[in-house]
């Protein structure tokens, strides 16, 4: 018996090796083959006359052999073969040839009938077809109209995964254990069809009415799961007590007012929703959203204000060294005024140095902490935490997160956590709803557009001029590569650490275009331009290397800062007019995005070059997108629907979450907002009858949402 959990080994033709071929697609059982879905169909039942046929477009032709084949090796080219003949239809007369596939002579006699899918080249003045696919035709007999087109890996051929499907497909509607996970009524309710002839329709569908029916009712069902995992897991839902700040909102303004600025509208909300939290008697859980230099680091910062002159302490969580002691340098210069004391702990702080922080913190004598995981370690005890401020927490695991889970008083402290992956709104009032989320929409004055362009690599030259030309402005300039050394290994290795390149599959036919290393690419640089001061910085290097030179390039004496992705997350250097990116289609929109807002942060016209030669119409429309807007909600919007949510909530491990209930295959939250909707709807309904679907009748559903539910916890909490 066939049923989801089957190991695809199980399936008839599939051995070691072609499951190893399937394992590289992310497929290990007949559900997951199942939900492979097509990438696109060719319509072969639309039969074109040979007249009428566009030479370079794919189509299907009805037509009769009218030559005997002939196979020929060719001459003087090892030893290639030609089988060829010649076939008809009314309109007109077609040649036929096939390469190094002799056997083919034997399957087509004169006067037998096929249906061929091809291309259609004209050479001298000949209509000709190579390789195309050919199906025996007989008359009453009918051929499938559409033929689905999967993504392979090599080792595949579209013919086995379609038969796997068919078979999986067939053995579910045999088994009469099969049970669709959306209940009966709610099918009704929204005109869904059930999931097994939705599968059969998105994989062999008879019509553009079967593929658009089948879709909606999968689309249905991935938000269904994912309306009913983000309920599940507790968002939302937690009360649990937490220490009472008093007078908040005076603390708040306060604090406001002591800054050579006034905040933006958006970081005024921001800050009132945090003060209302801290003063509420339950914990705050905040998740403050916003674009790059859109101010966040100040919400956290005032919500520190209030927790010290609480006499809490605040733990302030950085992803990276570098943005720890960024973070400790601007907290000591708008803190030490206000009387709050400020620390800074890393994974290099001298022993002597620590050993006299740890007894600081013990004592109360520190108020706010910053500094890396280091923080999390053994043997930092907080004297009274009242307060976790994480930044970027996407760069933790969730282990991390939850390790600052005990607080002064025996309560748990505040969390405030701050994103700069400008989360879209749909996505993120569903995932944490109004009560959770603050929106910084808003940026401060002043800030201009940073001029984007996408060149390929032929314009180096001129890069290496413009770079120049902008040091000769007494401006620093970023070039970054997406890989450290020329290693396969050590790419990967960097890759874990600082963020996640795209996925070879997500480049279309841009898989072969080679990576740019940062440690490469410097050394080309340091010639290329001999009188300018080059820096390289990369994951691989120990931290305090790393410190080393990007104090150098904020102090000024490094002009070219060459790096990988370390330097994405909030690194902030004023005088940096200009970043080139390299390879520029390895990296997603908001990522992308991040990387463009370390220049612009000063009072200079700022500029960022894209540098890819990449051909793909997703990596085309990548960039055509930077190029168009700096808008960081609508780029995140674009990115979330070319790419799934999975993006924006990596697994702990800093990957991108590939399982789960985020991992919608056919459902787009841009697109399909109505689906969205009506599924969020009926989730709604559905835990207001069965809170934590224990029925009976919804134990199909709750089988399938548990599964997801545990990448869901990992991925939310
Ligand atoms: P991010 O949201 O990317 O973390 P930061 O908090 O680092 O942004 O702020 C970026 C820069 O903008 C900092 O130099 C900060 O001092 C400045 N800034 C923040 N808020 C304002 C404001 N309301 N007016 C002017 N400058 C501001
Ligand atoms: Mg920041």
């Amino acid at each position: 018996m066939i049923n989801r959990d089957t190991g695809i080994t199980s399936l008839p033709g599939i051995g070691e090796v072609r499951a190893a071929a399937f394992a590289r697609l992310g497929i290990f059982t007949a559900g997951d083959l199942v939900r492979h879905y097509p990438r696109g169909y060719q319509r072969r039942g639309d039969i074109r006359a040979v007249r009428d046929a566009v030479p370079g477009e794919p189509c299907a032709f009805l037509l009769t052999v009218g030559t005997a084949p002939t196979v020929r090796t060719m001459p003087g080219r090892g030893r290639m073969t030609i089988t060829k003949f010649s076939a008809y239809d009314e309109s007109g007369k077609i040649e036929i040839s096939y390469f190094n596939q002799p056997y083919r002579a034997k399957s087509f006699n004169l006067g037998d009938t096929f249906r061929f899918w091809g291309k259609i080249e004209i050479f001298s003045g000949r209509r000709q077809l190579a390789n195309p696919i050919s199906e025996p035709y007989t008359e009453g007999v009918p051929l499938p109209e559409f033929v689905p087109v999967y993504s392979l890996s090599e080792g595949l051929t579209q013919k086995l995964m379609a038969s796997s499907v068919d078979g999986v497909l067939a053995a579910f509607a045999r088994d009469p254990g099969y049970k669709d996970p959306v209940p009966p009524e709610i099918r009704e309710k929204y005109d869904l069809c059930d999931r097994l002839t939705a599968l059969r329709r998105i994989h062999f569908p008879g019509s553009y009415e079967d593929i658009e029916s089948g879709r909606r009712t999968l689309v249905f069902d991935e938000l269904l799961r994912f309306s009913l995992c983000i309920s599940l897991s507790g968002k939302g839902s937690s009360v649990s007590p937490a220490a009472v700040m008093e007078d908040a909102d005076e603390l708040a303004g306060m604090f406001c007012m002591s800054l050579p600025f006034s905040p933006t509208g958006a970081q005024r909300r921001a800050i009132a929703d945090i003060a209302k939290d801290m003063a509420s008697g339950r914990r705050m859980d905040r998740l403050v959203c916003g674009d790059v230099g859109s101010g966040k680091t100040l919400c956290a910062e005032a919500a520190a204000f209030i927790a010290a002159k609480n006499g809490f302490q605040t733990a302030f969580l950085a992803p990276t060294e570098v943005l720890a002691a960024q973070h400790y340098r601007n907290l000591t210069k708008v803190f030490e005024p206000l009387g709050v004391r400020v620390g800074l702990l890393t994974g290099s702080t001298k022993a002597a140095e620590r050993r006299k922080l740890l007894e600081e913190l013990r004592s109360g004598e520190i108020d706010v902490l910053t500094g890396t995981h280091a923080l999390l370690s053994e043997g930092v005890d907080f004297a009274r935490l009242g307060l976790a401020v994480t930044d970027e927490q996407h760069r933790f695991g969730v282990r991390q997160r939850t390790m600052l889970s005990s607080g002064g008083d025996g309560l748990p402290p505040h969390i405030l956590v701050m994103s700069a992956t400008p989360i879209p709104r749909t996505l993120a009032l569903m995932l944490y709803g109004d009560l959770k989320a603050s929106m910084i929409d808003e940026l401060p004055p002043g800030r201009q557009k940073i001029d984007t362009y996408a060149v390929g690599s032929g314009y180096h030259e001129r890069l290496i001029a413009f770079i120049r030309r902008r040091v000769g402005e007494g401006r620093q300039v970023y070039v970054i590569c997406p890989a450290v050394g020329s290693l396969e290994k050590e790419i990967k290795d960097d890759e874990r650490v600082t963020g996640q390149l795209l996925d070879l599959s997500d480049l279309g036919g841009d898989s072969g275009i080679k990576l740019k290393s940062a440690v490469e690419y410097g050394k080309q640089l340091k010639k290329e331009l001999p009188e300018l001061s080059v820096g390289i910085l990369h994951g691989k290097m120990k931290p305090q290397e790393k410190d080393k030179v990007m104090r150098a390039f904020a102090g000024g004496e490094i002009s070219v800062l060459v790096s990988t992705t370390v330097i994405e997350v909030g690194v902030d250097v004023p005088n940096a007019s200009l970043i080139i990116i390299e390879n520029a289609e390895r990296f997603g929109l908001s990522q992308l995005h991040q990387l463009r807002g370390r220049v612009g942060r000063g009072s200079a016209k700022s500029y960022c070059v894209l540098v890819s030669d990449a051909e793909s119409e997703q990596a085309k429309k990548r960039l055509s997108i930077m190029k168009e807007t700096n808008d960081g909600f609508k780029i995140a919007e674009t990115d979330l629907q070319m790419r799934g949510p999975g993006e924006f909530f990596p697994a702990p491990d800093g990957s991108a979450m590939q399982h789960g209930a985020l991992d919608l295959g056919l459902a787009s939250l841009c697109d399909d907002t109505g689906l969205l909707e009506a599924a969020s709807e009926a989730a709604k309904s559905l835990l207001a009858d069965d809170p934590r679907l224990e029925k009976p009748e919804n134990a199909a559903l709750a089988g399938s949402v548990s599964e997801a539910l545990k990448g869901a916890y990992d991925a939310l909490n």
